[in-house]
């Protein structure tokens, strides 16, 4: 009886038209919160990073939409590496890419195949940083969250709670980045001085993977 595939309907490029906008909406409403944050362990521009980086994004693909979900996140990789100064635009950027390039020319993709997707994203993100867990960065935020969507969707959760899953992982991800010491980026200049703030990049990382879960949930994936 049960006609969909197993972890929900497909995921088409609305879908990640969808998530482009809910996340922009997130950036924009969140940008000064993650500038305040960026402000004692960073140089103050985190906020306006990611909105500059995300109103470019949804722009481009609101003049030219890729008809892929694959061609979606693409194009907005690409703007966010050419529109953002800060090191958070290259590695967004490079989340984004990879992952729409794993996901190649199908016109819509199963969970599963998002959830490798973004892992393959997140591998890409570790080797342009040089980054790993435990260092206080976005990735302390997307590993957590690209590990929970695993292992919700192969313990048979549809896509909206496995995508609920990982937005809950990332946001503790997020939390958990505060008693760290920095050791990659602008805040591991400051040393034992860098402990007791919560990552900006981490805390953006958990705003996007809430916009997935916002737009699955509403989407009734
Ligand atoms: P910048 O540090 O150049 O001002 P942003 O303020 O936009 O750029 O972004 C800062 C965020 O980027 C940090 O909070 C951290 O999460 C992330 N970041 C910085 N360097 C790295 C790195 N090498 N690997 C992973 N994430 C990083
Ligand atoms: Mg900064």
């Amino acid at each position: 009886m049960n006609a969909l595939p197993q972890g929900g309907s497909p995921i088409d490029a609305a879908f990640v038209r969808r998530w482009l906008d809910a996340a922009t909406t997130a950036v924009d409403r969140e940008a000064a919160a993650l500038t305040q944050l960026d402000s004692p362990i960073g140089d103050a521009d985190h906020g306006t990073n990611m909105r500059r980086g995300f109103v470019a994004a949804r722009t481009a693909v609101e003049q030219e939409p890729p008809d892929t979900p694959g061609g979606v996140l693409v194009a907005v990789g690409r703007q966010l590496i050419s529109t953002v100064g800060g090191a958070s635009g290259p590695l967004y950027g490079t989340l984004l890419r990879r992952a729409g390039k794993a996901l190649g020319d199908e016109p819509t993709v199963t969970a599963a195949q998002l959830a490798d997707a973004l892992r393959a994203g997140v591998e890409g993100v570790g080797q342009l940083g040089g980054a790993a867990a435990g260092d206080k960065t976005m990735l302390d935020a997307l590993l957590p969250a690209v590990d929970a969507l695993a292992r919700a969707l192969d313990a048979g959760s549809d896509t909206a709670d496995a995508l609920a899953a990982a937005a809950a992982a990332a946001d503790e991800g997020a939390k958990a980045t505060t008693p760290m010491r920095a050791r990659k980026g602008r805040a591991s200049y400051l040393g034992e001085r860098s402990i007791g703030h919560q990552d900006p990049g981490a805390t953006s990382s958990a705003l996007l993977m809430t916009a997935f879960a916002d737009t699955a949930r509403e989407v009734g994936a």
